[in-house]
């Protein structure tokens, strides 16, 4: 029998039913247009991830290319990243604020900092605004399909590592294509009952018939200008991706990322950054083809954050200083819907994406959708608080909360850290702590939960050591202040 108690998520919703707007748009200045904005019936979103100005430039320092696709565009202004929590945003809340209008904690995808869990409400993606407006929605990666990026275009979760979770929300969307590598969350044959064809290769992908929808998961990687074999590149990729979505009278919304522009600058791998980056490009070349001979569609590309810190040194030389993200802003190139940006705009990041839902005709944007999202798997683990006080010589009993999606089981491991001295039963009553410890504070107990699923989430809280006045007596009388 468990002490601990573990409040089983339950589900409620099955379908979005009420849009509640957030915030109203009445408010118009001269510089956020709002309604104002050119509407489009098709949106191409294209993330370079880890893309600043500077990995551009070294790019065509590098390869002595003069003018790349991204240079074509006719409205170009900045994106000032950063995230709820942090001045250097990750993929996870940097992929948030672009594809749902709302600033959330590093980590998070596509939930509010103040409901990780999506208990009560989340906030709405452009692919899920495009789907309720009838158009087609695909989102297409070089990365996992159930990375960062591509998550929070797709899912709702608290935390990025919540693959199962990320993976099985995609499966039950109503997106038209989710394409990227092999996720090892990926399950054929739900994909297949859900409607999905599935394929693993090039040749897979061209034989993908107008009408359907589709899942990819490429077994090798996608990123290179000459990818692995039986692959395709970004470009073709792209190519066959609009050419899929574009049958849809009330238009599409497709979501392009290139993830390895940011996976090869963590590594400071210059090389390899500019082939992702020159890959990238070419996929925005055909998107730009594909609307100049429009006149419908919007084209935008933009990053999640920096990464690398790329700098110019004094012989001409771009350098990596981090092998991290930095804060800087980033570069944001439009086509297609004439006063998205003044030249040279500095505009926040989440603001990127209520501008593209205005482009969309959704005025209203961030959008809040109200009941619980529905979890796979063990995706979270919190204590009632984050420290608890345990008086000498009584017991305490940790009571976490645990977040699972429903028929999950689950089992709970405690565990003293390294430098604690306490000891936890299997119910997480903390019965000891050695004396020699007591005076000095307290213990970090963590908790393990794994789920049936084979996942596992972890989390840890404090236990602080009290005496009573009279403890403290007996335990000078009985040692003196030289014990300690
Ligand atoms: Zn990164």
């Amino acid at each position: 029998m468990k002490k601990f108690y573990a409040r089983l998520f339950s589900v409620i919703i099955a379908t979005v039913m009420a849009f509640v707007p957030v915030r109203s748009l009445a408010a118009k200045s001269a510089d956020v247009g709002g309604a104002d904005y050119k509407t489009c019936k098709n949106v191409i979103f294209m993330i370079g991830d880890g893309m600043g100005f500077n990995s551009i430039n070294k790019t065509k320092l590098e390869t002595g290319i003069k003018t790349i696709n991204m240079d074509l565009f006719p409205m170009n202004g900045e994106s000032k990243t950063r995230s709820a929590d942090n001045e250097v945003t990750d993929s996870a809340a940097g992929g948030t604020a672009l594809s749902s209008a709302v600033r959330t904690n590093n980590s998070y995808v596509g939930v509010y900092s103040d409901d990780k869990y999506a208990l009560e409400s989340h906030p709405m993606n452009l692919a899920e605004l495009a789907v309720a407006q009838g158009k087609k929605s695909g989102v297409i990666t070089t990365d996992l399909t159930s990375g960062a990026t591509p998550a929070s275009f797709s899912a709702h979760t608290s935390s990025r590592t919540n693959e199962l979770d990320i993976t099985a929300q995609q499966l039950s969307s109503d997106l038209d294509l989710i394409w990227g590598e092999k996720t090892a969350s990926f399950d054929e044959t739900t994909a297949k009952a859900n409607g999905f064809d599935v394929f693993y290769d090039k040749a897979g992908m061209e034989a993908l018939s107008e009408g359907s929808r589709s899942f990819g998961q490429f077994t090798s990687s996608v990123w290179q200008q000459t990818p692995a074999e039986n692959m395709p590149t970004m470009e073709e990729m792209t190519r066959k991706a609009i050419d899929l979505l574009d049958d849809d009278e009330d238009g599409f919304f497709l979501m392009v990322e290139g993830a390895h522009i940011d996976k090869n600058s963590h590594s400071n791998k210059g090389e390899g950054m500019e082939d992702a980056l020159l890959a990238f490009d070419k996929a925005i070349g055909v998107a730009l083809e594909y609307a100049k001979t429009r006149g419908d569609t919007l084209v935008l590309v933009t990053a999640d954050h920096e990464t690398g810190g790329l700098t110019l040194n004094g012989e001409g030389v771009y350098e990596y200083t981090t092998d991290y993200h930095t804060g800087v802003n980033v570069p944001l190139l439009v086509y297609g819907s004439e006063g998205f940006i003044n030249d040279g705009e500095k505009i926040d990041n989440k603001e990127v994406s209520r501008r593209v839902a205005c482009v969309m005709g959704e005025n209203n944007f961030p959008l809040k959708v109200e009941g619980a999202v529905k979890h796979t798997g063990v995706v979270g683990i919190e204590f009632e608080e984050k420290e608890y006080s345990l008086r000498y010589r009584s017991s305490i009993t940790l009571s976490p909360n645990v977040i699972a999606g429903e028929g999950a089981e689950y089992s709970v491991t405690y565990l003293s850290s390294k430098t604690s001295r306490a000891t936890v039963d299997e119910n997480g009553t903390v019965t000891s702590v050695k004396q020699s410890n007591l005076d000095r504070g307290s213990a970090v107990i963590l908790i393990t939960v794994t789920d049936s699923y084979g996942r596992s989430n972890e989390t840890a809280c404090k236990v602080n050591i009290e005496f009573a006045w009279w403890q403290w007596i007996v335990k000078i009388a009985l040692f003196g202040w030289l014990w300690y």
